[in-house]
């Protein structure tokens, strides 16, 4: 199957998060499967690995003319990659830019041009978050009027040229962001008639990127099962929820992986020593190095916290919780970086505590030792699609005290190897921390540790799923 990726982010291209991360592994493992993949993604200013082969500049369909675009692309893996350049895109960051709807909607109207121009024609098109949402919507669109148009050419005697639009999928990797912008202008961006303006897509005047992908998608899939379920609901769906309800029959939850190369403890080089299951040293080793460098004391259980300081991290509750925390008998430490606030508190904390340290960077090679050398991994989010965080200590049997939300809730088995808190509320994660507390250095801990470095994550398992939901939507679209 031809299988055309669009996406904001690719790992190790450009990431922020999960997004990257997924639309950087999920790829290959399809081409492992036989499928042929083209992931089309912006030509940032600071790509952070190679470099694509510049093919030339196209032009494409956009704000009511056309425009022209670079094309570049490379190879990696056995997937084919096509980057879109314009100037939008060269840019300090990714996002963050009041024009950013602007920018995506011009990615989107790239795409199709961009595809003919790698002359990849594909079975299905898959697109993820809010940034490329608008194509199924566009192409569809695009498609209604030329068959209106040849029904017209038909009775007068003309040429038909009907076209077709492969089947969507929308992939949700985290509703809080939708891309909304005023409605006249968007359709005037993505080149469509202002009849288009229903209340299906749009409503009080703004367009809903989201939205426009979730109706027009064939089919929409998001990152864990559990969260498939909360989308519907209104402290997750962030005004979506009826959508969501109303498309449950087109929603399914596939959990993500993890690069299990890459978090590999037995062939890690960031690890002191590596370790496995049956040679479980090199933790301990790591633990000292890790309680050496941030100055505490390796003798005390290790809770550690690697994350985005943002508020659908629930760090603000861990901070509350932090004096009960040490109080309890842990150390913690925090590799994070993001809100000001966040960052500010952690550093009074870090000063006023020996038994608390941190980080406050984004530091890939760090955090392989900080899941490591933890004993367990704090995550108490107020949402979280899926999480790799918990995967990926789960890898380095490091047990992780979870709020029990989306993906959390799907990956970690409370008691057997995780523990997992309802409500988020410092108090709740307290006792919870003090359950893990009281099985930390029994044999029941040892099993756990042994039960969740068995777990399988790979992406094999979670590609082998989307193989089947893109199977089920060819199939059925002849
Ligand atoms: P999200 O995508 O919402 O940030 P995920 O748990 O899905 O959360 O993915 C987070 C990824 O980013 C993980 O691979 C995690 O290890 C990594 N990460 C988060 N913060 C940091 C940091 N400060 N330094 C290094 N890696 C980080």
């Amino acid at each position: 199957m031809r299988i055309l990726f669009a996406s904001s982010e690719v790992h190790p291209y450009s990431k922020t998060g999960g997004l990257g991360d997924v639309v950087g592994a999920l790829p290959a493992e399809l081409a492992r499967l036989g499928h042929e993949v083209l992931v089309l993604s912006p030509w940032y200013r600071d790509l952070r690995k190679g470099r694509p082969l510049w093919i030339g500049d196209i032009e494409v369909p956009f704000a009511g003319g056309t425009d022209a675009v670079g094309v570049g692309t490379l190879e990696h893996d056995g997937v084919r990659f096509g980057f879109v350049g314009h100037e939008d895109f060269r840019r300090e960051s990714i996002y963050g830019y009041p024009d950013d709807v602007r920018r995506f909607c011009r990615f989107t109207m790239a795409l199709p041009g961009v595809a003919e121009r790698l002359e990849f024609v594909p079975d299905l098109l898959h697109v993820h978050d809010w940034h490329s949402a608008y194509l199924p919507m566009v192409l569809k669109e695009r498609v209604r009027d030329e068959s209106l148009l040849s029904e017209k050419l038909v009775s007068e005697g003309g040429p038909a040229r009907l076209g077709s639009v492969p089947p969507a999928v929308l992939t949700v990797h985290n509703a809080q962001y939708q891309g909304v912008s005023g409605a006249a202008e968007t359709l005037h961006w993505l080149n469509l008639s202002a009849s288009l303006a229903t209340e299906a897509v749009f409503s009080g005047g703004s367009a809903n990127a989201l939205r426009a992908g979730c109706s027009y998608a064939d089919q929409i899939s998001t990152v864990s099962p559990n969260y498939a379920e909360e989308l519907t609901e209104p402290e997750f769906g962030y005004g979506l929820e009826n959508d969501f309800q109303r498309f449950r029959h087109k929603l399914v939850g596939i959990l993500n992986g993890i690069d299990t190369e890459e978090w590999n403890p037995a062939n890690d080089p960031h690890l002191p020593e590596p370790y496995s299951l049956d040679r479980m040293n090199g933790k301990g080793a790591a633990k000292r190095k890790l309680c050496e460098v941030a100055g505490l004391d390796e003798d005390k259980p290790l809770l550690a916290v690697v994350s985005r300081l943002a508020e659908q991290k629930g760090i603000d509750v861990f901070l509350d919780a932090a004096a009960g925390l040490v109080e309890q008998g842990w150390s913690l430490f925090l590799l994070g970086t993001g809100d000001a606030s966040l960052e500010r508190r952690i550093r009074e904390l870090s000063e006023a505590d020996a038994a608390i340290s941190s980080q406050l960077s984004y530091d890939e090679g760090h955090a392989h030792l900080v899941y490591a050398g933890a004993d367990a991994l704090a995550i108490p989010s107020r949402f979280e699609p899926c999480g790799l965080s918990q995967l990926i200590a789960m890898r380095y049997g490091t047990i992780p005290i979870a709020r029990a939300t989306g993906g959390l809730r799907d990956t970690i088995e409370d008691g057997r190897t995780g523990f997992l808190f309802d409500i988020l509320q410092p108090e709740r994660l307290t006792a919870c921390a003090a359950r893990a507390m009281s099985s930390y250095g029994t044999s029941d801990w040892k099993k756990m540790m042994s039960t969740a470095m068995d777990q399988d994550f790979s992406w094999k398992r979670s590609a082998l799923q989307y193989e089947e939901m893109y199977r089920s939507l060819t199939s059925t679209s002849g």
